[in-house]
């Protein structure tokens, strides 16, 4: 069994953290607070959900954008519009079979240390899905502890 890999968010961050995770032998847990992936890409009127403006367009180019493994299609603008974004992140996602990966409607609440941290170097995720508050305990290794202002990988 791969060690599993926690990651906050399937936005463009957590979907190449996941396909990275999975390149090295990791298996992926993305959890998403939302029922759909993208991040700030995809669109919503809902005034809690932080989105692009629907005028909203790329303002670097589309190979500059790019994940250095997925090509973006050249059908898309040079300069994207974010429907293009969601696009190429849906099409990334589909084909490094992403999605099965996700979990959906499920927002973390707390990320801590295990109480056994000391000896295991475990931590545990906390998390609400739609019917319940779970927790996920994660082995921790040098090679998958990675932190940034976008995601945690643990
Ligand atoms: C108008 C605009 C233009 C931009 N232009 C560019 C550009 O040209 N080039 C560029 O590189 N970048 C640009 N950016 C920056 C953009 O934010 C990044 O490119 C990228 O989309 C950020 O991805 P992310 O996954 O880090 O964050 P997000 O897209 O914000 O995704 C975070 C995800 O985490 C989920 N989440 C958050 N908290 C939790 C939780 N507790 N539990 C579960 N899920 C959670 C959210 O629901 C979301 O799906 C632009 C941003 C904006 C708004």
């Amino acid at each position: 069994m791969p060690d599993k890999v926690a990651i906050i968010g399937a936005g463009a961050s957590g979907l190449t953290a996941a396909r990275q995770a999975i390149a090295y032998g990791f298996e992926p847990v993305i959890f998403e607070k939302l029922s759909d992936l993208g991040g700030i890409w995809r669109y919503s009127e809902n005034p809690n959900v932080r989105s692009v403006s629907w005028s909203t367009t790329n303002t670097s180019s589309k190979e500059l954008s790019a994940f250095s493994d997925f090509a973006p299609s050249e059908a898309y603008s040079k300069f994207m519009h974010h429907t293009e974004v969601l696009n190429y992140l849906e099409a990334y996602a589909a084909h490094f079979k992403l999605r099965e990966h996700i979990k959906f409607d499920t927002e973390v609440t707390l990320v801590a240390r295990a109480d056994d941290w000391e000896q295991t170097g475990d931590w545990v995720i906390t998390y609400n899905d739609k019917c319940n508050a779970c927790i996920m305990k994660f082995k921790h290794s040098n090679k998958s502890f990675i932190m940034s202002t976008a995601l945690v990988t643990l």
